[in-house]
């Protein structure tokens, strides 16, 4: 409410796991400006905007089975054979995710640049969306349609490559505050949750605001000006070894044309 110390919420919102996890998205982004307030006010924002998108994602992924059971949430923590379905709703959620973060600016920035011309703005999307998706309408399109304009972020002149990156940005962070937090076991199964040294971290980047590049806040994190998806596969490995074993003699993929 005011900048700093009176953070509120107001927000449709149910009583289940989905919206548990978004509570913890949108908390991020207000903890995020909480810890940059005292910072010159141009410097009063993330350190780029995946970052922003990152934070509050990056704490939801602490929200294990355990930690629901340490806050009360479950009475037991359920074994070990949950873990596929867990990982795959996640992975549905973030993995499925990345070719459309990734098309929507793509689409943007030739339309800026002025090498997708008017005429084919529609043709354009389609074509991303067929080459990073692997989907075709399920009618004829014309450029009498204006798809993308679906998506609120275009008409609303938004960028969106924020929420790719962040969904790189969050599992690299975890993984170091893991690693802070002296973790041991697969990744998935990590809640630096009461870790103050692996919070100290995150809030000490947070308190930079924009006041550095964003490579150095990155550093702050996760030692290293990177960025790097491998935190990713970690966190998904026992996933991919049961797709492997699914998806045996299958053919994986589409042609981009
Ligand atoms: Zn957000």
């Amino acid at each position: 409410m005011e900048n700093s110390q009176d953070l509120r919420i107001k927000m449709c919102i149910k009583i289940n796991a989905e919206d548990f996890v978004t509570i913890h998205h949108e908390l991020g982004h207000n903890y995020y400006q909480r810890a940059y307030e005292k910072q010159p006010y141009l410097f009063r924002g993330s350190a780029n905007d995946g970052f922003h998108e990152a934070l509050g994602d990056t704490i939801a992924l602490s929200v294990t089975p355990e930690y629901l059971k340490t806050v009360g949430l479950i009475d037991k923590v359920p074994g070990p054979e949950g873990d596929i379905d867990f990982l795959l709703q996640k992975a549905l959620e973030k993995i499925a995710f990345q070719p459309f973060g990734l098309l929507v600016d793509k689409w943007r920035w030739d339309v800026f640049t002025g090498k997708t011309k008017p005429a084919d703005y529609n043709k354009a999307w389609w074509a991303l969306v067929r080459k990073y998706q692997g989907m075709k309408p399920g009618n004829e399109r014309s450029e009498n349609d204006f798809d993308p304009g679906a998506k609120y972020h275009i008409p609303g002149n938004t960028p969106y490559a924020r929420y790719f990156l962040a969904n790189v940005y969050q599992f690299q962070f975890y993984r170091s505050l893991c690693a802070q937090s002296g973790h041991k076991g697969p990744l998935h199964t990590c809640s630096f949750y009461g870790d103050k040294a692996a919070g100290k971290k995150l809030g000490d980047m947070m308190a930079m605001g924009a006041s550095r590049p964003w490579p150095e806040a990155l550093e702050a994190v996760t030692g290293t000006k990177e960025m790097d998806a491998t935190a990713i596969l970690e966190y998904f490995a026992p996933l991919k070894a049961w797709l492997d074993k699914q998806n045996k003699g299958q053919q994986v993929g589409w042609k981009a044309e």
